[in-house]
């Protein structure tokens, strides 16, 4: 079975990854088994980001690597904290004060439009690379409310939610989450670069021919 490496060390990421991807005959393995190098995040874009992790990634392990780049875009602070969302209080992210920030930016706005954005890269140590952007559609609370999720969940509801995704339950999140939509758009190249690779072990094309 083909190895496929998913370029993060973060054991929830690797675990919601693990169930989307569930049924794709490769064999994933991540940071919490392999080395992997250390990669700023110095692009512009997610995409920039996502691909970035995932092609020194695959040139460190020799094996097509997946690695994803995502935040939260404000319509009314001219995108922001977009690709910084992590670090946009100051450097390794502070949660609560990343999205204290986003608030106390947005003041009495009123247009409180935003998303979440993410994008996933597969990459193969040839150089091969392919993207998949998912998003998740919702508006800026006035406060924040809720104890699960992570990062900005605590002041996002998501369009069709009354409840901010700190509110939801992580069945809920999962089923309507930016992460969830770019991972599953990514299930059909996995699913080629296996059948291909199957292929080539009975002599067929190059695996790097799923990525196109
Ligand atoms: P990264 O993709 O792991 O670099 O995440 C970037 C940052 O975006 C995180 O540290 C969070 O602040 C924010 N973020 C990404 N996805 C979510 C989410 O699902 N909920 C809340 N915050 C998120």
């Amino acid at each position: 079975m083909i190895r496929v490496v998913l370029a993060t060390r973060n054991p929830h990421k690797v675990a919601e990854l693990g169930r989307i991807l569930v049924d794709v005959p490769v064999e994933l393995v991540s940071g919490v088994d392999v080395a992997l190098p250390e990669v700023e995040e110095t692009g512009d874009t997610f995409t920039d980001n996502a691909l970035l992790k995932a092609r020194m990634c695959a040139a460190a392990t020799g094996s097509p690597a997946i690695a994803d780049d995502s935040g939260l875009v404000v319509d009314a602070l001219g995108g922001d904290p977009g690709v910084r969302s992590a670090r946009f209080a100051g450097e390794h992210g502070d949660d609560e004060a990343n999205l204290l920030l986003v608030l106390e930016r947005l003041g009495a706005e009123t247009n409180r439009s935003g998303r979440f954005v993410c994008v996933a890269a597969l990459a193969t140590p040839d150089g091969h690379e392919v993207t998949e952007t998912g998003t998740m559609q919702g508006v800026i609370a006035e406060a924040p409310r809720g104890a699960g999720g992570f990062g900005y969940d605590p002041i996002f509801i998501a369009t069709g939610q009354q409840r901010t995704n700190a509110e939801l339950t992580p069945a809920e999140k999962d089923a309507i989450s930016h992460r969830g939509a770019a991972f599953r758009a990514l299930r059909p190249h996995l699913l080629e670069l296996a059948a291909v690779d199957r292929g080539r072990q009975g002599g067929g094309p190059s695996a790097n021919a799923a990525l196109r």
